[in-house]
C-alpha cells in the first residue's frame, strides 16, 4: 500500500515541499505520496495520526507539534520546534526539527561562512531562527547575537540557549549595524512581499557573508543587496532542499536523492510566476 506523507500548515498552498518530495519519491521508485494540507491549530494532533505514515509542519505549527510528541531528537528538545514527524509502529509520534541540520548543510555551499571561533547575527526571533541558532552553536561560533522586532521574543530565544558553549545574546539594532560580523541570516519574514523594507542594510566593511532563510527565483531583495555590495550571500532554497532530504531520510531511511530534488524545485521556480520571496 502507498505511504502517506503530509505537509501541515496554514497557508501551505504555496509550497514547494510537494515538489521537493514528489520527485525524491520518484527518484527513489518508493510508492509514496505527498500532500499539503491546511490545517488550523485544533486539528494539528489529529492531522499527524490518522491516515498518515509522517509528515513535515510548517507555519505556524512547529511549536505545537513539537508538544504533541512522544519520542523528540535533541534539535527538537534545543528548539522547542518540529518540521518533521513519523508515526512508529507502535503508535508513538516521533520527531525531528531537519531546519537545524539543514540549515548546516546549506553553510557548507557557502565558504566564507566558516564559523568556528566566528561571531554571527540572526536578524529574528521565531522557529527558523531557533534552527539557525542552534546550528551556529553546534559548529561552534563564539558568538550569537540576536536582534528582533519584538525584543521579549529574542530574550526568550537567547535564554533557551544559556550556558550552551556559545555566548548568545541580544543586541539593539543600532549596535547590530555598527558591529562587525562574520556572518548576518535573515530569519525574519521580511521578504516575502514585495512591499517589504530590507531586513538590515549590509556593509563589506563590517559583514564577511549573509544567508537569507527567505528565497526566491532569482535570490530576494536582501541576497541581491548583499551581492550589490560585495558579500557572499546564499539565499534560503538550499536549506529547503536540505532539510527536505533529511525529512526524507527520516522517514524511509534511505540516502535522499538530492539532485533530483534540487532540478525539480529549480524547474518550478523557473517556470512559475513568482513572488517577492518564499519561505520554507
Ligand atoms: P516566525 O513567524 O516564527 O517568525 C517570524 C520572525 O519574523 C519573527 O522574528 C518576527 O518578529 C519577524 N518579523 C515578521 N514581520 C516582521 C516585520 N515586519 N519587521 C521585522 N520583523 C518581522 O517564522 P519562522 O521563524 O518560522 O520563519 C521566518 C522566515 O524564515 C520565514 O520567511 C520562513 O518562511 C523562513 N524559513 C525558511 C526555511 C528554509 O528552509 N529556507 C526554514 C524555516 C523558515 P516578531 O517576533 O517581532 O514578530
Amino acid at each position: 500500500m502507498s505511504r502517506r506523507f503530509v505537509l501541515l500548515g496554514d497557508p501551505v498552498a504555496h509550497s514547494l515541499s510537494p515538489v521537493l518530495h514528489e520527485a525524491a519519491f520518484g527518484a527513489l521508485g518508493e510508492d509514496a505520496e505527498y500532500a499539503a494540507v491546511r490545517v488550523g491549530a485544533a486539528e494539528l494532533a489529529e492531522a499527524m495520526r490518522i491516515g498518515v505514515d509522517g509528515g513535515n509542519v510548517t507555519v505556524p505549527h512547529k511549536r505545537r507539534a513539537a508538544d504533541l510528541l512522544d519520542v523528540r531528537t535533541e534539535a527538537v528538545r534545543i528548539t522547542g520546534a518540529c518540521n518533521c514527524f513519523r508515526l512508529e509502529a507502535s503508535g508513538q509520534l516521533w520527531g525531528d526539527n531537519t531546519d537545524v541540520e539543514g540549515f548546516r548543510q546549506a553553510l557548507h555551499r557557502l565558504p566564507e561562512a566558516r564559523l568556528g571561533g566566528r561571531a554571527v547575527l540572526v536578524l529574528g526571533a521565531g522557529g527558523g531562527a531557533a534552527a539557525v541558532v542552534a546550528a551556529c552553536i553546534a559548529v561552534g561560533a563564539r558568538r550569537v547575537a540576536i536582534v528582533n522586532r519584538s525584543p521579549d521574543r529574542a530574550r526568550a530565544l537567547a535564554r533557551r540557549f544559556a550556558g550552551s558553549g556559545s555566548e548568545v545574546d541580544l543586541v539593539s539594532r543600532g549596535d547590530a549595524r555598527r558591529e562587525a560580523w562574520d556572518l548576518v541570516v535573515n530569519a525574519t519574514s521580511l521578504g516575502l512581499r514585495a512591499a517589504d523594507p530590507l531586513p538590515m542594510r549590509l556593509d563589506a566593511s563590517r559583514v564577511r557573508a549573509a544567508f537569507d532563510l527567505v528565497y526566491g527565483r532569482d535570490g530576494t531583495a536582501w541576497t541581491r543587496h548583499a551581492r550589490e555590495s560585495g558579500i557572499p550571500v546564499s539565499d534560503g532554497l538550499e536549506m529547503l532542499i536540505q532539510q527536505a532530504g533529511l525529512s526524507v531520510q527520516r522517514w524511509l531511511d534511505r540516502t535522499p536523492p538530492l539532485e533530483p530534488m534540487r532540478r525539480a524545485v529549480e524547474t518550478v521556480l523557473s517556470s512559475a510566476a513568482p513572488p517577492a520571496g518564499r519561505g520554507s
